[in-house]
């Protein structure tokens, strides 16, 4: 399985309190993570200052499973790296769609709405709650998951009814939000977490890293069959006889 965390990496170089979170960047602190709790995985990264994002297509074409963490910087995605991007989600290929990424190009493409929601930095404390229990991606963890300070994200959330809702988050300000949605466009299985404020050192919690393999283990789907469609031959009209 080969994973690409994939991060704007913005913040970290201009910002002391992220840097100080994340030194190497978020993608970096989000590989180790994965790294830990799935050996067997090939992880690498890519950043927007790259060429080409650092997602040319030898590189998609060789990525399982994508995760995507942005904010400031959706609008300088180059939309041919977000059309290579769809292409490679409508073939198979998983999408982890983390926090402030849920404005990103790739995911508004994907969901066909806004993707707005309710927003509020004030230290708010964050519960996260399993409502799939038998859920993949709720397998071990634990219930409920306690950020104890972190921007709060509340309904409405303008999406897509999720194909599967996993997980719903409450905040002490007294607003719910659905933090974990799963999603499935074309062949490709796609997940929204919503936990990854980039002030918060949010990626070193062990239950949210915890999520985040078991999501990486429910989008992954090896070997594809190729989409056939087009033109089909004359066969024959009887079969019912
Ligand atoms: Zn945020």
């Amino acid at each position: 399985m080969r994973v690409t965390v994939w991060n704007e990496f913005i913040h970290e170089r201009n910002n002391k309190t992220v840097e100080a979170i994340y030194p190497r960047g978020i993608h970096a602190t989000l590989a180790a993570q994965l790294g830990e709790r799935l050996p067997e995985a090939e992880i690498g990264t890519a950043t927007l200052q790259e060429a080409e994002h650092g997602l040319p297509a030898a590189v998609l074409d060789a990525t399982d499973v994508l995760l995507w963490w942005g904010h400031l910087a959706h609008h300088k995605v180059a939309d041919e790296v977000v059309e290579r991007v769809y292409q490679r989600v409508m073939q198979g290929m998983g999408l982890l769609v983390l926090h402030s990424a849920h404005l990103s190009k790739i995911f508004t493409r994907l969901m066909g709405t806004t993707c707005n929601l309710r927003w509020r930095e004030a230290d708010d404390r964050e519960l996260v709650w399993t409502v799939n229990p038998g859920h993949a991606i709720a397998r071990g963890v634990s219930q409920p998951i306690e950020i104890p300070a972190h921007e709060m994200y509340g309904e409405y959330f303008d999406i897509p009814q999720p194909d599967e809702l996993v997980f719903i988050s409450s905040f002490s300000g007294g607003e719910v939000f659905r933090s974990g949605c799963c999603f499935k466009r074309g062949k490709g299985r796609i997940f929204y977490f919503s936990p990854g404020h980039e002030t918060y050192p949010v990626y070193e919690q062990s239950a949210v890293c915890d999520v985040l393999a078991n999501a990486v283990g429910w989008v992954y789907q090896p070997r594809v069959s190729p989409i056939e469609t087009g033109e089909s031959p004359n066969v024959a009209v009887d079969w019912w006889r």
